[in-house]
């Protein structure tokens, strides 16, 4: 239920639309129903849902809300075709989601929170402190209001990569994947799904439990502890090494690869030593590495060792990308995806905040 009183259909799975209509008096086919017009069809107001009664069209719209986000702003790079959406939610907080077009795909990344508690010192989300949670009809309806506007077929992809840490909004997270993925809904391949997390051990094994077997991307920026701590707080709290315990764990049990996010830090994380300790590192489950060229923060005059960071120069990073090949490591540079728009993590909507 939101502030007004009203019920939020959006986010609930089909099961708890059942559960909601018979509690209302309602028949049990109409939870499938709207579940069919909200994700399938992508509707926001009943009186869309052409196979209602008016009375029971009236009665959703006056009890239920349907609708979580507006589209307040939208940017477009000129250089990558990145777009960027930013939405507003009922209480006026400001999200992002990013859709990167690719040669065959298009990824939609979306947010789980607003803000987020990690701090890690290179992102630009995590200066902004954390807010909330994202309900699981607000992270549904990033993917589903981008869709309206550009057809349901146009999104391949969806990565949790946005704003905040997934795996600590752990079952809105989970509602929305089994929203996307429905049959019902005509949904997403898991496969075509990534998480990625910065690292919350006990949280890998039980999305591994799940079933859910979606893809998992782990940040992790350094193969060392120490220098992890440094710029990523929560290896305090969650070590690397346990970390990789989880990681093998999930690897096995879901028969995927890991994706190991690595955004190049000048002298921080580019030296000889670091190719040799994610030999290592990477080794020890079926993985590939995705090098990430460093989007500066300083415009939000970051503070501490944020404020000395640095993207490794491009051609050490072609360096370092061809030292960890002839290493026989699965290695990817990704783009800086639309920097002329600024399309890292929380920056348009840190700005709006
Ligand atoms: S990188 Fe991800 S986990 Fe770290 S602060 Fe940013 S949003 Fe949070």
């Amino acid at each position: 239920m939101n502030k007004n009183n009203k019920i939020l259909l959006k986010g609930l799975t089909l099961s708890e639309l059942q559960e909601y209509f018979v509690s209302v008096g309602e028949e049990k086919y109409r939870a499938e129903q709207i579940f069919n017009w909200l994700y399938n069809h992508i509707v926001f107001d009943a009186d869309e849902i052409k196979n209602f009664p008016k009375d029971l069209r009236k009665k959703i719209n006056e009890v239920c809300e349907l609708k979580t986000l507006e589209l307040v702003d939208k940017q477009y790079s000129i250089k990558t075709a990145t777009q960027k959406f930013l939405f507003a939610t009922k209480d006026n907080k400001k999200i992002e989601s990013v859709l990167i077009p690719d040669k065959e795909r298009n990824t939609l990344c979306i947010s789980t929170q607003v803000g987020c508690p990690l701090d890690c010192k290179f992102c630009a989300t995590g200066l902004m402190g954390f807010k909330r949670n994202l309900t699981a009809g607000e992270i549904v309806d990033q993917y589903l209001l981008v869709a309206k506007e550009y057809g349901k077929e146009k999104i391949t992809n969806i990565v949790f990569m946005g704003m905040g840490e997934p795996l600590l909004n752990f079952q809105n997270t989970l509602k929305a994947i089994e929203i996307f993925t429905h049959e019902l809904t005509k949904g997403l391949s898991r496969l075509r799904i990534t998480i990625s997390t910065a690292g919350i051990p006990k949280k890998i094994i039980e999305l591994a439990d799940s079933g859910l077997r979606v893809k998992l991307a782990f940040s992790l920026h350094s193969a060392f502890e120490d220098i992890r701590s440094k710029i990523m707080p929560i290896n305090k709290k969650y070590s690397l090494n346990e970390n990789l315990d989880a990681l093998k764990y999930y690897a096995k049990k879901t028969k995927t690869r890991i994706t190991f996010e690595y955004v190049m830090l000048k002298d921080i994380n580019d030296r000889k030593e670091d190719v040799k300790a994610l030999k290592k590192l990477s080794s020890q489950l079926p993985s590939k590495i995705n090098i990430i060229p460093f989007n500066s923060i300083k415009h939000m005059n970051p503070s501490g060792i944020s404020a000395t960071l640095e993207s490794t120069p491009y051609d050490k990073i072609i360096d370092f990308v061809e030292q960890l090949r002839k290493e026989n490591i699965t290695v990817f540079i990704r783009d800086t995806q639309g920097d002329d728009i600024a399309a890292a993590c929380g920056q348009l909507a840190i700005k709006h905040n």
